[in-house]
């Protein structure tokens, strides 16, 4: 028997357009994490249309980050259940100022960081994927044109809505998030590589979706069983 154990809480890493939403759901889905995107909470907000969707909806559009303090706010309400069982979190930290933020939650809300996981692609490889990309307006479920299709084209399997694209995925506002992900990933990564080299781990994100979902699976020590 193996004496590696399953990994518990995850923070997922990648750039824009590096599949890692994509592989969040699907380890979600197969090993019963929640996801907790950061991201989608963002969009969340905007769909409800209150105050303060109305205050992110133009930093989403010009592909720029919201404010760490709003960040930390959304996430304190989203964990706060009784129950925190296996948590994978995809889009935070994303600045240098979310990094105490995350020890703050894991303190207040009893759970403690396994993994640490970096999905590397490059800037060209993930702008190609980031232009095919499709979302859910209802239900938030992610596509792409190439690799990962829905059954019926242009409608989400999960709920039958009609696929959109996301506005943030435009090519200027695509170039803009790569600059934005260039800019704060380098030192958040350092940072937690550094403190926690046995809890980093890196996986190769331009394999196939199916090679990087066996490799991440390795990495995190999960088997089907679990
Ligand atoms: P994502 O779905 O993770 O690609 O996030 C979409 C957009 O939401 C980003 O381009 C940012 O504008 C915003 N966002 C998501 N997560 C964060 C975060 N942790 N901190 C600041 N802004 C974020």
């Amino acid at each position: 028997m193996s004496s590696t154990v399953a990994a518990k809480h995850v923070v997922i890493f990648g750039r824009p357009g590096s599949g890692k939403s994509s592989l969040a759901e699907r380890l979600g889905a197969d090993f019963g994490y929640s996801l907790v995107r950061t991201g989608e909470l963002l969009r969340e907000a905007v769909r409800h249309g209150d105050d303060l969707g109305k205050r992110v909806e133009g930093l989403l559009r010009s592909g720029n980050l919201a404010p760490d303090e709003l960040i930390f706010e959304l996430l304190d309400e989203k964990l706060n259940t009784p129950h925190v069982e296996k948590l994978l979190f995809d889009g935070f930290p994303r600045t240098m100022g979310q990094v105490p933020q995350l020890k703050e939650l894991e303190n207040r809300q009893h759970f403690a960081i396994d993994t640490y996981l970096d999905v590397t692609v490059g800037h060209d490889a993930a702008v190609a994927r980031m232009t095919g990309r499709r979302i859910c307006p209802s239900c938030g479920a992610t596509y792409h044109l190439l690799a990962k299709p829905p059954v019926t084209p242009g409608i989400c399997d999960l709920d039958g809505t009609k696929l959109e694209q996301r506005r943030d995925d435009s090519p200027a506002v695509i170039e803009q998030r790569q600059r934005v992900y260039e800019q704060h990933a380098g030192p958040i990564l350092a940072h937690y590589q550094a403190i926690y080299p046995t809890l980093f781990k890196i996986v190769d994100g331009e394999q196939s979706v199916d090679d990087v979902y066996l490799e991440t699976k390795r990495v995190l020590a999960l088997s089907s069983s679990w």
